[in-house]
């Protein structure tokens, strides 16, 4: 009954690639993150270094959104829309969602950088962020359920006084973005689908300072915390393996 593909070693082999593409390029966008910098140069960059790269956009016309990367600042939890209007200030929070194509094979990652410097209240949940979406990958392991990994998530954020924000998860990624199963960060331990080798997940935790809940803005795109207070963002694509997670997205 299970939808959910388990990627052949060749399938594999273009997502590792694929998902390196997606790291490097990341890389180059969080070292141009800077105070004076609009969310639109960023975009751009994206953009050309993953035609420099023989990769094509994975988030440009997806259900319509229009640019390369999800540019999110402070409050706004996922999806914000690059603008020439919205220059980073110091001290702001910038999620830079991103990801590619790449010979048909989806990548997908995402992190939360601080421009110049940020509070300690604001680098915190940037860390427990990250944090928490390393205990969500070390509970990705073959035979473990997906509620394993948003449990593993949930337990670490919620004791640190933080919450989930609602309604958002992780996915299943390969020749499409958002592939079975949802991956949520919050769950039950041993509960949902089981973890086999050979799928590929993007886990996701979106970590709000405040309330769980989430409204959208008038873009019909941009998710902001109800209370507007910070959210963080982290995520990798994740191959489950007979011998642990590989994490896709991360330089090895
Ligand atoms: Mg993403
Ligand atoms: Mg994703």
């Amino acid at each position: 009954m299970s939808s959910v593909e388990i990627k052949s070693p060749d399938e594999i082999a273009l997502m590792r690639e694929a998902g390196r593409i997606v790291c490097e390029i990341l890389d180059e966008l969080e070292k141009a993150v800077a105070p004076g910098v609009t969310t639109w140069e960023l975009d751009a960059l994206a953009e050309k270094l993953i035609y420099e790269k023989g990769a094509k956009p994975a988030f440009k016309g997806y259900l319509g959104f229009p640019c390369c990367l999800c540019a999110s600042i402070n409050d706004e939890v996922v999806h914000g829309i690059p603008s020439k209007k919205r220059k980073l200030v110091e001290g702001d929070l910038m999620k830079l969602d991103f990801g590619v194509v790449y010979r048909g094979f989806f990548g997908d990652s995402a992190r939360t950088v601080p421009v110049g410097k940020v509070g300690q209240e604001a680098q915190a949940l940037i860390d427990a962020t990250r944090e928490s979406l390393q205990k969500g990958i070390a509970a990705s392991v073959a035979g473990n359920r997906i509620g394993d990994i948003g449990h593993a998530v949930q337990s670490y954020v919620e004791a640190r006084g933080y919450s989930v924000a609602e309604g958002f998860t992780g996915h299943g990624i390969g020749r499409k973005l958002h592939e079975q199963p949802d991956v949520p960060n919050v769950g039950e331990p041993g509960s949902g689908m089981k973890l086999r080798p050979g799928m590929v997940l993007a886990i996701e935790p979106m970590v709000n300072m405040g309330t769980s809940e989430v409204a959208l803005l008038e873009d019909d795109w941009t998710a902001v915390t109800l209370d507007h207070k910070l959210s963080a963002h982290f995520e990798h694509t994740v191959l489950i393996t007979a011998h642990g997670p590989e994490v896709l997205t991360r330089r090895s």
